[in-house]
């Protein structure tokens, strides 16, 4: 098939043509097509952009991601193929601004200040045009600018130099509109065909802004990276489309970690308010009733104000509610519309949306950062009005002062967004069961073609164990023979494997409970203990020790399923030899959580209703943790599921079938054969 021409590698992985010739036919039909491939680490995943790039013909491809850490893994697939194969794909990437502007330092928030920048910038460029009566502007032809460009700089820059030297400015129609400068179109052509890190692109744009580069170069490369937000929001994908000249019909969509695709459209249609997002969405109508006001604004803002004041009235009088309680649609929009005249809840918060647009220009034209509170407030209240009449958009009460309105089911999201580009490709490792997740995805079963991969890793390298009785069942939690079950399991691995080991609890909760036993463990076996910091900044310090420790007499890395150290890090090589998760990770049993069980129960029946809202989520943080251990066909390593539940009847049959197949059941004492595993296999 044509993707041997775009194969990049000597000899091909076990299974990986299966999947390169799927993909390769997918890509060819079109037609809306979906292809879901559940491909465990090892199978060459990334390869399928080959075959993406054989079969797409003149359209384009877009990749979109969860995190800017893999855009690295795409890039040097791309370099690959351009280095080992007669073809010259062209790459362009949108994630990871801070990473690639030379300014990024100078803010607190990068993305804000660069906003901001460029709005300064553009009025700048304007001004100038204006002063010299041209009706064509560059900085670079105006030493005034040029010199005014660099004051302020590492501290407070009234502009972008490099934004400046990225755009041209003209007048079209009256207007001055800014558009790619030359000197942006000749870098652009030049790092469209380099293939370059965010950091090498810095050093190679020098006077231009990265970020603009790429854009420009996004305009005409084979391929764009983007990530989840640019896509999955319907909003910003309409605006990105247009933005990058890219027409959905002819668009091939690679959705990269497709298990996270569902949550991701949840939480981007999700509005989180609280006192504090109220108190500034009123000081801005404050300070644009300063200004003159037409009548209709006035009103607008008059009606704005009285909702906004009975909204923070509500969120102080739901204060003491649990996180996750159900709120009630129709009487939150009673309380908050009751004193308007002639009311119609939809239309009003059509006026509060239509407000946002004029706080925003009016930002613009003080020259602030354009982001505006009450927008936050005013999808809030959309999503209150639609949780009215819809079952699938939820009111609920979050933590501390915080309510959020959101949608719980994301299957027409997902299906308005493969019915609308030419095909679509969702790679994962862990799409396991594969049916279940096409039903979570698209709502209906039929929608996708499924590949399910089997684990190419040799079997004898790995060691999957379940737990024959320890559970954390919240009614066993405080059982003393059940925690000293799961005592001798974290035992069992925590001195029977000589390097790293991770535990993963499924809560710091029980992280906490477990904690001290851990760590008498660990200091007998002369290891460090690690505990997961709940700041993120925290994290890479925490890794890199960690991983050094792998050399030495080896690190107990304590987390939580479903966390930042559990998912997207690579542990390669000997820097994890084993973990477990402690407990079967479902969700708390909240008020919110039993709604979406009934509404997925209704929609699909219990067997898999249950399965869709609330094991599946659990399965895959379970499978995320355990799969950070053999990430090459040489690791060798322990997979330990320390909860009875994994094993029996409702779980079991989900797990994927390499981990059946394998799975010994043990109890703590049993625990202890894993010293003499280890040893045997690395005889
Ligand atoms: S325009 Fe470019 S260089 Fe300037 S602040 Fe933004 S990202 Fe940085």
């Amino acid at each position: 098939m044509a993707y041997e021409q775009w194969f990049a590698y000597p000899s091909y992985r076990p299974n990986q043509r299966v999947m390169l010739e799927a993909v390769e036919r997918c890509v060819r039909k079109g037609e809306h097509a979906v292809l879901m491939v559940d491909a465990p680490t090892g199978s060459g995943k990334t390869s399928a952009i080959s075959a993406v790039l054989a079969a797409k013909g003149a359209r384009r491809v877009v990749i979109a991601l969860r995190t800017t850490s893999q855009v690295e893994g795409y890039l040097s697939e791309i370099r690959r193929i351009r280095e080992h194969t007669k073809k010259r794909p062209e790459i362009a990437y949108l994630v990871g601004k801070p990473k690639m502007c030379p300014i990024a330092g100078e803010f607190e928030n990068p993305y804000a200040g660069c906003e901001l920048l460029k709005i300064l910038t553009k009025n700048a460029l304007e001004a100038r045009m204006r002063a010299l009566g041209r009706e064509r502007y560059t900085v670079e032809e105006d030493p005034v600018l040029t010199a005014l460009l660099e004051e302020g700089r590492g501290t407070h820059r009234r502009a972008c130099p490099y934004y400046a030297r990225s755009k041209s400015a003209l007048l079209r129609d009256g207007k001055v509109v800014v558009q790619p400068s030359e000197r942006a179109m000749r870098d652009a052509a030049r790092v469209v065909h380099s293939v370059l890190s965010p950091s090498e692109l810095k050093k190679t744009c020098e006077r231009t802004c990265p970020y603009e580069v790429m854009a420009v170069a996004a305009r005409f490369s084979d391929i764009v990276v983007l990530n989840y937000h640019h896509v999955l929001d319907e909003r910003m994908r309409d605006v990105v489309f247009r933005w990058l000249n890219l027409e959905p019909e002819n668009t091939v969509l690679v959705l990269d970690e497709a298990h996270n695709v569902g949550d991701a459209v949840r939480s981007i249609n999700t509005a989180r308010i609280g006192v504090r997002a109220v108190g500034r969405a009123l000081s801005e109508l404050d300070v644009l009733s300063k200004g003159e006001l037409d009548a209709a604004i006035m009103d607008d803002v008059l009606m704005t104000r009285g909702v906004l004041k009975r909204l923070t009235e509500y969120v102080e009088h739901m204060r003491e509610r649990k996180p996750d309680d159900v709120l009630d649609p129709h009487a939150l929009c009673d309380f908050l519309f009751a004193e308007v005249l002639e009311r119609d809840d939809e239309h009003m918060v059509v006026r509060m949306l239509d407000l946002v647009e004029v706080i925003r220009q009016h930002k613009r034209s003080m020259m602030e950062f354009p982001e505006v509170h009450l927008a936050r407030i005013a999808e809030f209240l959309r999503l209150c009005v639609r949780a009215k009449g819809d079952e699938t958009c939820l009111v609920a009460k979050g933590e501390g002062d915080e309510l959020w309105a959101g949608v719980i089911d994301p299957s027409p999201y997902l299906r308005r967004l493969v019915d609308s580009v030419s095909c679509t490709i969702m790679l994962s490792g862990t799409l396991s069961p594969i049916d279940a997740y096409e039903l979570y995805f698209f709502g209906e079963s039929g929608r996708a073609q499924k590949l399910v991969l089997p684990n190419s890793f040799p079997a004898s390298n790995r060691l999957v164990l379940a737990s024959k009785s320890a559970t954390t069942l919240s009614s066993m939690r405080n059982d003393p023979h059940n925690i000293s079950e799961i005592e001798e399991h974290i035992r069992g691995l925590i001195e029977g494997v000589d390097g790293n080991v991770a535990l993963y609890f499924t809560s710091y909760g029980m992280l906490e409970q477990y904690r001290a036993f851990c760590e008498r463990c660990a200091s007998k076996s002369h290891k460090r203990v690690f505990i997961e910091p709940k700041e993120t900044k925290a994290i890479p310090r925490l890794l890199s020790e960690f991983f050094e420790c792998a050399s030495g007499r080896g690190g107990v890395l304590l987390a939580v399923c479903g966390g930042k150290l559990s998912e997207g890090v690579d542990y390669a090589g000997r820097s994890l030899e084993g973990a477990a998760v402690i407990g079967l990770p479902l969700s708390a049993y909240t008020e919110v959580q039993r709604r979406i069980n009934r509404y997925y129960v209704r929609r699909h029946g219990r067997q898999m209703g249950m399965l869709l809202a609330y094991t599946l989520p659990a399965l895959n943080r379970a499978m995320q943790a355990l799969g950070r251990v053999i990430r090459s066909e040489n690791d060798i390593g322990v997979l330990m599921l320390c909860d009875s539940r994994f094993a029996k009847s409702g779980v079991v049959e989900y797990l994927p079938s390499w981990i059946r197949d394998e799975m010994r059941l043990v109890d703590g004492a049993e625990c202890s054969m894993i010293a003499g595993w280890i040893g045997e296999v690395r005889a």
